[in-house]
């Protein structure tokens, strides 16, 4: 959560005159200083690029922002490289990070022109048939023990992705013979990581990697890319991560184990939640209050437009517009309408008191937000709303109909001939 909203009651009740809430809102201008503040703390990295993590925020309004702020997009799915394309998004500037890939994708990834990461070695036969062998390949490791010079940091022996090390320099011999001339690697060892030294130490983990892969192969990696992973304060008592310092602690790491070596590598990044997850917030009114056995509030929004709470208990800040400095008066939940219990936004959650028709600000909705919304209760998605400098906003996606809804049913005939429903009339 951020100190103060950047905007305000009035701003909400124009956006919603047009724009029936739920909604999301994205703050343009604290996008843009996020993207202007990674990559200065990794300015002295020649070539350094944010490839940013499409499946966060995968509305080409915010992409075309991003790509204007020399941002690249990391994508996993055909629809995905779609979006990146027809966002401006093109060739090297994709990298194309999937497990489990189909024919379909390798090819649509390799016509594109997007950098191909292997998930397994067994991918290199797969993209050979499907693709033959692009000029330049990057490998995902994973190194089972994740760990830097004061101890242990984690295990990956459960984690479905990557290749373990002995793999993976064989993968990169196999790929030379094969033809390729450029090379990078990968690694994602953390999820939403507020731990300073997170970077850092992959940064050891994969640098290392990249002098023995040098020493015993004879192979120059010429990117290293520490994929996303960064986390936000979602929680009061969270503090943000230092992203200069981390660019300063990478660096010593760096010179450590790189420039001492007489080795280079472009750094890349595919951060999602770090750049847009702050600066999203799901705009919902409240519309019912309850008193069973404890406090209820209603919201127009649910589960559907943002799944986080209910599907791993997400803690996300909730603000009244209007009421940002009242007490806490009231201890409630705050609930959607999906016929499920888990449709709860917030638990036992002080708020002031709260009346029909204020408006709710669920913060740092920004990032795997409307992204993972669905369709569960013939519940629509909400529309996403780019707001500028002087607090007008531009619609980037509108609100699903019941039209878009029913889409897919027009393989139906009789469904479709009496889709002229009454109930709307
Ligand atoms: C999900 C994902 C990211 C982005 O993760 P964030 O937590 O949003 O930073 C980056 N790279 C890969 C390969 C991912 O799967």
């Amino acid at each position: 959560m951020r100190e103060h909203l950047p905007f305000t009651l009035e701003d909400a009740l124009r956006w919603k005159e047009t724009y029936p809430t739920p909604f999301y809102v994205y703050d343009e201008e604290s996008i843009r200083a996020c993207v202007n503040e990674v990559y200065d703390a990794f300015s002295w990295n020649e070539g350094f690029k944010e490839y940013f993590a499409v499946k966060a925020t995968p509305t080409p309004g915010i992409l075309r922002l991003l790509k204007s702020l020399g941002c690249g997009a990391d994508c996993a799915s055909i629809p995905e490289l779609m979006m990146a394309e027809r966002s401006g998004i093109t060739g090297s500037d994709i990298m194309f990070s999937s497990n489990e890939t189909l024919i379909s994708e390798y090819q649509a990834a390799n016509k594109l022109g997007a950098i191909i990461n292997l998930d397994d070695i067994t991918q290199i036969e797969q993209m050979e048939k499907a693709c033959g062998i692009p000029d330049t390949v990057c490998c995902r490791l994973n190194p089972g023990q994740f760990s830097d010079t004061n101890g242990i940091m984690g295990h990956q022996y459960d984690t479905k992705f990557g290749m373990k090390p002995d793999q993976l320099m064989e993968a990169y011999a196999d790929l030379r013979e094969k033809g390729v001339k450029h090379f990078g690697l990968h690694a994602m060892l953390s999820s939403c990581s507020l731990n300073q030294r997170y970077y850092p130490n992959l940064a050891r983990e994969l640098f290392t990697m990249v002098l023995r892969i040098h020493k015993i192969l004879g192979i120059d990696i010429e990117f290293v890319d520490f994929s996303g992973g960064i986390g936000i304060p979602y929680r009061p008592e969270e503090k943000p991560i230092d992203m200069k310092k981390i660019g300063k602690d990478v660096r010593k790491v760096y010179d450590e184990i790189l420039t001492a070596n007489g080795l280079k590598v472009r750094i890349y990044t595919e951060m999602g939640r770090y750049i847009t997850g702050p600066y999203g917030y799901l705009l919902t009114t409240a519309i019912g209050k309850k008193h069973i056995y404890k406090e209820y509030i209603g919201v127009d929004a649910s589960a559907c437009n943002l799944m986080r709470p209910a599907m791993y208990e997400a803690y996300h800040n909730i603000r009244v517009l209007g009421k940002e400095d009242l007490e806490e008066e009231l201890t409630a939940d705050v609930v959607g309408s999906l016929c499920e219990n888990n449709d709860k936004f917030a638990i036992n959650r002080g708020l002031p008191e709260i009346d029909l028709g204020d408006i709710l600000v669920i913060e740092d909705a920004g990032a795997h937000g409307h992204s993972m919304g669905y369709n569960y209760n013939g519940k629509l998605r909400s529309a996403e709303l780019l707001m500028h400098r002087d607090h007008s906003v531009t619609c980037i996606r509108r609100a699903q109909t019941p039209a878009d809804y029913f889409g897919t049913l027009d393989v139906d005939p009789e469904f479709a001939a009496a889709s002229e429903s009454c109930i709307l009339k």
